[in-house]
């Protein structure tokens, strides 16, 4: 499944709209036959001219209306990412918006079409096609900051990472440098990709593994779910807050070995923030760097969370048994 918003094609500004419009109408409308009288010709010119442009117009908010997928069918994962980039409401409004305008500009194209049908002289009709014209572009210009704000939109959505929420997700956890992205490299079947991430400068790193639940999705998320939940922004908290609506569990890698550049006591810390904030999710704690371990190095880990899967994400040691493990977590339990 792609991201809902990875089809939304670039959004042309009201003027462009506008220009293509009034161009096509210009180029493409009917040239009557020369035996009519002036005003019967200039009146089928100019009705022609209308529908065109109507038409031209209509069908540009279409594709933008049809683009954008209904916010209330959104996955609540990727709603809560757009609420955080751009705001549902403000996204809904917008549309909303594009909307009445579009109702708006189809009906003054049939209304003028019929007062074109009885434009007594030449005059007329120019006059009335003129007015068309502006009620027109006075319709567009009320919604241009609407416009406007799609595009912005548009550009922060498209690039919202494929993660597809309906399929189970493995989050990696823990602190720079444990080894998170190793261990996604070790169990995935292909290279993981980096996809952007609008929260982080890093992007996100899925890997994918055919599984005997299908596919499963393992993610690894730099620069978010590795440094203290306290010192978070608001929006860097809601894109945290949003991982809690893909199905699946957390695995929270330790670095007992320090390695990492972080003391133990503050990987907990981490750890029991993580727990804190994603409550409701299964949480699997392992330590990594086993080839690194000294005695007494799993000590004071082994004191808050008791008997851990130990591995090596860089040798391989144990790697499968703790994916399996994450798994199990997975699995819906027999009794629902
Ligand atoms: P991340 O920031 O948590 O994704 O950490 P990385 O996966 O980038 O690993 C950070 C560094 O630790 C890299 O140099 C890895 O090669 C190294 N590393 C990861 N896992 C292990 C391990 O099990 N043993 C050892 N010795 N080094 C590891």
């Amino acid at each position: 499944m792609k991201q809902p918003f990875s089809e939304v094609r670039p959004i042309p500004s009201v003027e462009e709209v506008v220009d293509k419009a009034f161009r096509k109408a210009r180029k493409g409308c009917q040239t009557p036959p020369k035996t009519l009288p002036p005003h019967v010709r200039v009146r089928i010119r100019e009705q022609s001219r209308v529908r065109i442009a109507t038409q031209v117009i209509v069908s540009a908010l279409d594709r933008i209306l049809r683009d954008f997928p209904r916010i209330e069918s959104v996955h609540p994962f990727y709603r809560e990412l757009a609420d955080v980039l751009v705001g549902v409401d403000v996204l809904k409004k917008s549309l909303g918006a594009l909307k009445w305008a579009r109702d708006s500009i189809s009906r003054i194209g049939d209304l003028y079409a019929s007062k074109l049908r009885g434009a007594r002289t030449v005059g007329e009709a120019g006059r009335l096609r003129r007015e068309a014209y502006g009620r027109m572009v006075s319709i567009l210009k009320q919604v241009s900051e609407n416009v406007e704000l799609l595009q912005e939109a548009r550009e922060k959505l498209v690039r919202l990472p494929s993660i597809d929420p309906s399929k189970p997700t493995v989050i990696v956890a823990g602190y720079a440098n444990v080894g998170k992205s190793t261990f996604v490299k070790a169990v995935s079947t292909a290279k993981p990709e980096v996809a952007p991430y609008p929260f982080t400068t890093k992007g996100v790193i899925v890997g994918h593994r055919e599984t005997d639940l299908g596919v499963v999705q393992i993610v690894d998320t730099p620069g978010l779910l590795d440094r203290p939940l306290s010192k978070r922004n608001r929006i860097e908290l809601q894109a945290i807050a949003a991982m809690k609506h893909l199905p699946g569990v957390i695995l929270f890698l330790l670095d007992p070995t320090e390695t990492c550049g972080y003391k133990v006591e503050r990987q907990l810390r981490l750890l029991r923030e993580i727990r804190e904030m994603f409550g409701e999710k299964p949480i699997i704690v392992a330590a990594n760097k086993a080839d690194l371990m000294k005695p007494g190095d799993l000590e004071r880990v082994e004191e808050e969370v008791g008997k851990i899967p130990v591995i090596s994400a860089l040798n391989g040691d144990g790697v499968e048994e703790l994916l399996q493990e994450a798994l199990r977590a997975l699995k819906p339990s027999p009794s629902g």
